[in-house]
């Protein structure tokens, strides 16, 4: 059945995916009063170096991580759909689930990876933005899609918004001056991916969002290619 509308979706490959991308915006949403839901669908099984590390062990771990990231941006509902990592293609039964949680949740905005990143893009990252776009439109809106979902109670839904970050062309560019502290919080809960956040990399990383903010009125920002969806 359908849940009390969310205001946004954040759709990841991985557990960590959101906190580099988005994190900053979803803060300032959530501030804001608004529900925000994160979409993980795989389960992060081989993002390690540890040659001691197991994969089931490495996939609880991480959604622990992502569990305690979410919270530190005031997001309080994290679904995990437990795909192997790197083993995302673009399937029907893959989009179907994506469609299920838009429908569950009602967003008016879907934010993921921008699939059409060039030349070192992570696979699971395109696979997933491509699916996504296709998910929120046609699928996720137009009533006979899915006969069966309609049968569970879940109904057409119209998203308004796309944000893609990992963006080449980036056309839209989020404040994130006031929740910057927030989302390296959150970055940080991730212990099995950034383990080594040293001094260095945390001022590489700020240099990344000031380099987001040139020419705008504010200092840090997310940048994403934003569109528009009003048909
Ligand atoms: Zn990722």
């Amino acid at each position: 059945m359908a849940k009390p509308k969310y205001y946004a979706m954040v759709i990841t490959s991985h557990a960590d995916d959101a906190e580099f991308g988005v994190a900053g915006t979803v803060a300032k949403w959530t501030r804001e009063g608004k529900k925000v839901v994160y979409v993980v669908c795989t389960n992060g099984n081989k993002g390690t170096d540890d040659p001691k590390m197991k994969p089931e062990k490495l996939a609880e771990i991480r959604e622990k991580e992502q569990i305690a990231a979410a919270e530190t941006v005031g997001v309080d509902e994290v679904v995990f759909l437990r795909h192997d990592d790197q083993s995302l293609e673009d399937t029907p039964e893959f989009r179907k689930e994506i469609v299920r949680q838009i429908r569950i949740y009602r967003p008016d905005v879907v934010a993921s990876t921008d699939p059409y990143r060039r030349y070192i893009w992570h696979r699971d990252h395109r696979i997933t933005g491509q699916v996504v776009l296709d998910a929120v439109f046609p699928y996720a809106r137009d009533r006979l899609a899915y006969l069966d979902m309609l049968k569970e109670g879940l109904e057409p839904h119209k998203v308004e918004e796309i944000l893609l970050w990992g963006a080449e062309e980036p056309n839209y560019f989020s404040d994130i001056t006031d929740t910057y502290d927030l989302k390296i919080a959150a970055l940080r809960c991730h212990h099995s991916q950034v383990g080594h956040f040293s001094k260095e990399w945390g001022d590489f990383l700020r240099q990344r969002y000031e380099g987001f903010a040139k020419g705008q009125s504010f200092k840090l920002a997310e940048a994403f290619y934003r569109a528009e969806i009003w048909w």
